[in-house]
């Protein structure tokens, strides 16, 4: 008789047909990727301008329904500047989860920001419209220019939900309580491509969002990102900001305003427009196997989880809930030695040294999660 971890093991194998070591998320070409690239080789195009980025801009808008997506270099650089033209500026304070990847906290503090780490729901495992509620209730100042943090004094420009494994946030509750303490919404996105709560893209429902495309990421460009907004102005600033800020003239150079060099390059753009072309049959297959998961771990009394309630998950990395600690570190240990990938969630950022001063409020969800959520084996097959 097989032990429940064996189990596991041989069901993971038996859905990617393979003895050999199987990874987190591998990236899958069998579409225009080589086409594509060879023709930007072709083209000599394969810097900082061609055809495939503005395709790939289109491809973004019309994805998410926005009116401005402007390909980038990588998610963190999305952030970075998605966080400056909501008119974050050094010294204030941005809220966002502590449940999360590293480049969300960075991406506040390029901006001479710091984070305020509030509690994730339990659910979503995103920001807490609940948790920023309370807080708001207790420490929000709200002046003519913006929302002030009573405890210190400095401006909240900005919140960044972060919809964790592409799972997405209550985006109504949490857009509704930023609202009221008019604090404009820039989301993390970048793990959620194909996401959708009440059929809104992820990213298109705050100010403005970013994505990544990074090689682990539900579609890739090797390394890129994209960020995407509903106004325009701010579309069109920010593909200045992220082009060096220069004013269009045919041989001078003048910048008005620090830029960046953040572009994504058409080398990138090209496995970018290819990879969308496929983000279609990538989420069907996606669906299936959380499907072929959710049915499996049942049978195994663990917790696997799915989306909530008006949400349409992108299943891009999928995980269990193991019983506690204990049974968590028994299910990493086992699948790891037996060449099956699973890594438990991140170490909440305030555990970090750069972060550990940073004001948060219990954590009790953040910290139950931290102990028992493992991603499993997500790749398409
Ligand atoms: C991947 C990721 C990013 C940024 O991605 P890069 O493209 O690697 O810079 C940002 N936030 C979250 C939550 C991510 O998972």
């Amino acid at each position: 008789m097989m032990n429940k971890l064996q189990q596991v093991v041989s069901f993971v194998r038996d859905q990617y047909k393979t003895d050999k070591f199987i990874p987190l998320h591998e990236p899958r070409f069998r579409g225009n990727e080589k086409a594509y690239l060879l023709d930007t080789i072709d083209s000599t195009f394969v810097s900082s301008v061609g055809a495939y980025v503005d395709k790939f801009e289109l491809m973004m808008q019309e994805l998410t329904g926005t009116t401005k997506a402007i390909a980038v270099v990588n998610g963190t650089a999305s952030l970075q500047v998605a966080l400056r033209l909501a008119g974050v500026r050094p010294g204030d304070e941005v809220i966002t989860q502590a449940l999360t990847f590293i480049a969300t906290a960075n991406a506040i503090a390029y901006n001479g920001a710091v984070p305020i780490f509030l509690d994730v729901d339990l659910d979503t495992m995103g920001l807490s419209p609940y948790a920023v509620n309370l807080f708001l209730e207790e420490f929000g100042e709200l002046r003519e220019d913006g929302c002030y943090n009573k405890a210190t004094g400095k401006k909240i420009s900005a919140c960044m939900p972060m919809h964790t494994f592409g799972f997405p946030v209550h985006m109504d509750e949490l857009l509704q309580a930023c609202a009221k303490w008019n604090i404009p919404v820039v989301e993390d996105a970048a793990e959620s491509l194909g996401s959708y709560y009440k059929g809104k893209h992820t990213g298109s429902m705050g100010l403005i969002g970013g994505f990544s495309f990074n090689g682990n990421k539900t579609i890739t460009s090797g390394g890129g990102g994209a960020i995407v907004t509903n106004n325009l102005d701010m579309g069109i600033h920010a593909k200045y900001l992220t082009t060096t800020a220069k004013k269009p003239h045919p041989y001078e150079f003048f910048h008005d305003e620090m830029g960046y060099n953040f572009r994504m390059p058409n080398l990138n753009a090209a496995l970018a427009c290819a990879q969308m072309e496929e983000l279609e049959g990538f989420l069907a297959d996606k669906r299936k196997l959380a499907s072929e998961y959710e049915v499996f771990f049942q049978h195994e009394g663990i917790k696997f989880r799915t989306e909530t309630q008006d949400t349409k998950a992108n299943y891009w990395l999928m995980c269990v809930e193991l019983a506690d600690r204990t049974e968590r570190d028994n299910f990493l240990k086992f699948t790891n030695d037996n060449g099956v990938m699973t890594r438990p969630i991140w170490t909440l950022m305030y555990r970090l040294p750069m972060y550990a001063s940073s004001q948060r409020d219990t954590q009790r969800n953040a910290e139950f999660l931290e102990e028992r959520i493992v991603n499993i084996p997500s790749s398409v097959r």
